[in-house]
């Protein structure tokens, strides 16, 4: 209800309300605050945003995923980027839309695509057996030539499809069913995994769900940072854990913040994590540095010492 108001929520507190609880929930306002960009979305416009396609400067950033087990990276999702001159380094949220709604984010996807198999490709040739998970709009799964452009751009890059992935929300999946489960059917017969994003915030169905042949389960954020303190939320995600192994398909938690989520996702059993507690999501070069540093080293104080008393 707060939320339908517009109140900013912190958390809910139970009775005996102490000073610590009090604290706990303005720890979390303040780690919030300390998100990538700011919160203001800088308004560009279509001949800006055409622009900086033409000048190439779209470009994906990869955020880890890894094995919570043995803190060892499996794969990066790609999340695209914009640098922007004005702007410095824009976030998806300031043009996504528009380009889905002005034509454009057909070729953003392609832009994307080449990039992150082109950096998979690195990684895999130095040694590093990581995948790369790339997110399709929903706009783009109404083409049929989807599924074999994208394969031309993966293959094009010298990248087997067994190492792309390719995230489609819940929503995706079960809306224009005929074309999108066309697409996402090729995509999967000729060896690409298939991943559910924002798994549990959309309105889908089991039976739609299972109708696709998904590969990967990714659990929205929400249910990890309220499972703490909501019996729903973590109801929701154990749920969903036991569904994916039930399924047989991977489980990915996603947006893990803090310490007591990551303890959290290790004591649930959840196969894979990624989240700002583990690495926030870096331009290609940042990447391999920190993906080549031992598992001890590559993380910061917080989680290496998790590994040690694990
Ligand atoms: P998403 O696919 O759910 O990606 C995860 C988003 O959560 C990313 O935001 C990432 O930076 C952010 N994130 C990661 N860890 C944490 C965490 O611990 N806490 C919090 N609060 N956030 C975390 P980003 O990069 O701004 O992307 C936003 C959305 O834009 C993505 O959500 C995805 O739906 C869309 N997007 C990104 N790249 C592409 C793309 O190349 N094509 C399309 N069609 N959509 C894209
Ligand atoms: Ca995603
Ligand atoms: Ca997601």
């Amino acid at each position: 209800m707060a939320r339908a108001y517009g109140v900013k929520l912190l958390g809910a507190i139970s009775k005996p309300i102490t000073a610590k609880k009090i604290k706990e929930a303005i720890q979390l306002h303040d780690g919030r605050a300390h998100d990538e960009a700011p919160a203001q979305v800088p308004e560009l416009s279509s001949e800006e945003i055409r622009d900086g396609l033409k000048n190439g400067e779209f470009e994906p950033f990869f955020q880890p995923k890894i094995e919570s087990r043995t803190q060892l990276a499996k794969g990066a999702e790609a999340l695209a980027r914009w640098r922007n001159p004005r702007h410095r380094i824009v976030r998806p949220q300031a043009f996504i839309e528009a380009m889905e709604q002005n034509g454009l984010i057909g070729e953003l996807t392609e832009v994307i695509v080449k990039a992150a198999a082109r950096n998979c490709k690195v990684w895999r040739e130095a040694g590093l057996d990581l995948s790369v998970a790339i997110n399709l709009s929903l706009k783009t799964l109404h083409d049929v030539t989807l599924a074999d452009r994208l394969a031309n751009l993966v293959s094009e890059q010298g990248l087997e499809p067994q190492h792309v992935i390719f995230e489609v929300t819940e929503t995706a999946a079960t809306a224009d069913l005929g074309r999108t489960l066309e697409n996402l059917s090729r995509l999967r017969m000729k060896g690409f995994g298939l991943s559910i994003d924002d798994y549990g915030t959309g309105h889908s169905s089991m039976q739609r769900l299972t109708s696709v042949p998904f590969t990967e389960l990714k659990i929205d954020r929400s249910f990890v940072r309220h499972a703490a303190t909501r019996s729903s939320s973590r109801a929701v995600l154990e749920s969903s854990l036991e569904m994916a192994q039930k399924l047989g398909i991977v489980a990915v938690v996603e947006g893990v913040e803090s310490r007591s989520e990551w303890d959290l996702v290790r004591s649930l059993g959840c196969p894979l994590a990624q989240g700002y507690f583990i690495a926030r999501p870096m331009g290609a070069d940042d990447f391999l540095s920190w993906a080549r540093m031992p598992v001890a080293a590559s993380y910061g104080p917080a989680l290496s010492s998790a590994k040690r008393s694990a």
